[in-house]
């Protein structure tokens, strides 16, 4: 059985089935879990270094199957030397691709990026659109990465479902689903809007500080008052 963990000093721990949860103690469970986190990651914010929406799109393409922290050591290069879109796409392949080699993936994410700086140029005359289905009609460009520019370059209610939002979202037990639509809906439903952007890259800190993939540091978690641990299996 799952057991929550008590926080109070003298009282035992209480079950907590999720799986019977009613709805509104759900919603009740996750501004819990949204408040300890904003107290845990009051800063927390983006990890991308950006100063245009057009950056962070193109950093957030990057940043498939690598660090943050290695797209932020090749992006000020590759801004420098093609600093909007058109001198992207204007740019000869094997020079972008020597710009962002690191990322991994390199051949493949220098037509993503000179794709989208094509469409971008072309369709929105080198601005980066500031809504959902704009922006999914750019090349490579799905509904993860729209959420990330239109969250955090453009201040809307945005979640973006990654690796660390599924994982956790499902560990916490505010979601069944490994469909990251279905887990945006259901979070979207939970938690007001105008918390959704903070939300999910406080969700993204705690993914990558203790919630981790394997053995997740679940003795010293902020969130462990309001955490079923579902599929856990092995924490510290
Ligand atoms: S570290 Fe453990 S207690 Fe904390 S959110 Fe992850 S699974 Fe839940």
């Amino acid at each position: 059985m799952i057991r929550a963990v008590s926080d109070r000093p003298g009282r035992a721990a209480r079950p907590l089935n999720v799986a019977r949860e009613p709805a509104a103690a759900k919603r009740k469970r996750a501004m819990a879990i949204g408040r300890a986190l904003e107290r845990t990651y009051p800063d927390a914010d983006c990890e991308l270094d950006y100063r245009t929406p057009w950056q962070l799109l193109v950093a957030t393409i990057l940043s498939a199957q690598c660090t943050d922290k290695m797209v932020n050591q090749v992006t000020p290069s590759l801004f420098a030397a093609f600093p909007t879109p058109d001198a992207l796409a204007a740019a000869p392949a094997p020079a972008v691709e020597a710009l962002i080699k690191r990322t991994g993936f390199f051949r493949q994410k220098t037509k993503a990026i000179q794709g989208v700086a094509r469409a971008v140029g072309a369709s929105h005359a080198g601005r980066v659109p500031e809504d959902m289905d704009a922006l999914t009609t750019l090349p490579g460009v799905g509904r993860k990465t729209a959420n990330v520019v239109l969250g955090t370059a453009f201040g809307q209610p945005a979640i973006f479902v990654d690796t660390h939002v599924r994982r956790l979202a499902n560990r916490l037990g505010l979601t069944v689903s490994d469909d990251p639509v279905v887990i945006e809906q259901n979070l979207g439903a939970l938690l007001p809007p105008r918390t959704w952007t903070a939300f999910a890259h406080r969700l993204i800190h705690h993914g990558r500080r203790v919630c981790f993939a394997r053995k997740p540091r679940c003795s010293g978690c902020a969130l462990r008052r309001w955490c079923p641990q579902i599929s856990v299996t092995s924490a510290l």
